[in-house]
C-alpha cells in the first residue's frame, strides 16, 4: 500500500466521524468491515498515530472551524453512503435488496451494511429513494424476475411442496422456494408454466447469486 493511499483512507475514515478520529474509531470501522487498513499499519508506516495524522492533515483543523468541519464531515458521511449504494448496483448489474449490502459487507470489499443505511437514513428503503434508487419491488409481472408471494405459493401447491429437484419437504428442513425454469436472465418469464418448486440449496447452485456475479466476473477478467 502506497503512503499516499494510507493518508487518503485515513481522510476518508475521519470524514465518517464528528470528532477528531482516534485508533479506536479505526478499529471499529474495521469491525464493520468496510475496507480500511488498520491501526498498526499507519503506526509502523509512519512511526506513530498522531504523525500518520498530521501528515493526513487531520491537525491543521483550526478550532474556531471545528462546527463548520463537523457539519461538513457528516455531510460527507452522507454522500459517501449513498455514492456506495450506486456503487453496489453497477457492482451486481442489478436493482439492490436489503440483503445484498449485508452480503457486500461480508465480503470486506469496502461496502458498509444495510444497518449502517438504516441507521443513517432512517430505513433502508429510504435511502434508495435518497440515492435516487429504485426500490426492490416485487410486482406480478412476467417481465419481473421477482415471484410474488401469491405466485410462489400457486407454484408450491401445485407441485404439493416438494422441491422437484431433490424431492425435499419442509419436514425435511427444506426451504422452499419458486425457481424459473428457464431463467429469468435467458428471457423465461415469471409465470406459474416457467416455475417450479425447489429447495433453496438446488436453487442457489444455479441462481445469479452475488458468489456467482464475483465468479463470473473473475472469468472475464482472466
Ligand atoms: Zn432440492
Amino acid at each position: 500500500m502506497k503512503n499516499e493511499y494510507l493518508l487518503d483512507k485515513l481522510n476518508e475514515a475521519a470524514s465518517l466521524f464528528s470528532h477528531p478520529i482516534s485508533r479506536t474509531d479505526l478499529k471499529n470501522l474495521r469491525k464493520n468491515n468496510v475496507g480500511f487498513p488498520s491501526e498498526s499499519v499507519y503506526e509502523s508506516r509512519f512511526g506513530s498515530w498522531n504523525k500518520a495524522k498530521s501528515l493526513a492533515g487531520l491537525d491543521l483543523i483550526p478550532k474556531h472551524g471545528a462546527g463548520t468541519e463537523r457539519a461538513g464531515r457528516k455531510k460527507y458521511k452522507e454522500k459517501w453512503l449513498l455514492e456506495k449504494l450506486h456503487e453496489a448496483r453497477v457492482f451486481l448489474g442489478r436493482d439492490l435488496r436489503r440483503n445484498d449490502m449485508k452480503d457486500l459487507c461480508k465480503l470486506k470489499i469496502g461496502f458498509p451494511s444495510s444497518d449502517v443505511y438504516e441507521n443513517r437514513f432512517g430505513s433502508w428503503n429510504k435511502a434508495l429513494v435518497i440515492a435516487g434508487l429504485p426500490i426492490w419491488k416485487k410486482s406480478r409481472s412476467p417481465n419481473n424476475r421477482n415471484v410474488t408471494l401469491h405466485l410462489r405459493f400457486e407454484v408450491l401447491e401445485r407441485d404439493r411442496f416438494k422441491c422437484q429437484y431433490c424431492g425435499r419437504t419442509p419436514q425435511d428442513g427444506a426451504k422452499l422456494v419458486a425457481d424459473h425454469i428457464v431463467p429469468f436472465s435467458k428471457g423465461g418469464k415469471t409465470v406459474l408454466e416457467n416455475l417450479i418448486t425447489s429447495c433453496f440449496e438446488c436453487n442457489s447452485g444455479k441462481k445469479d447469486s452475488i458468489l456467482d456475479i464475483l465468479a463470473q466476473k473473475k472469468k472475464a477478467s482472466q
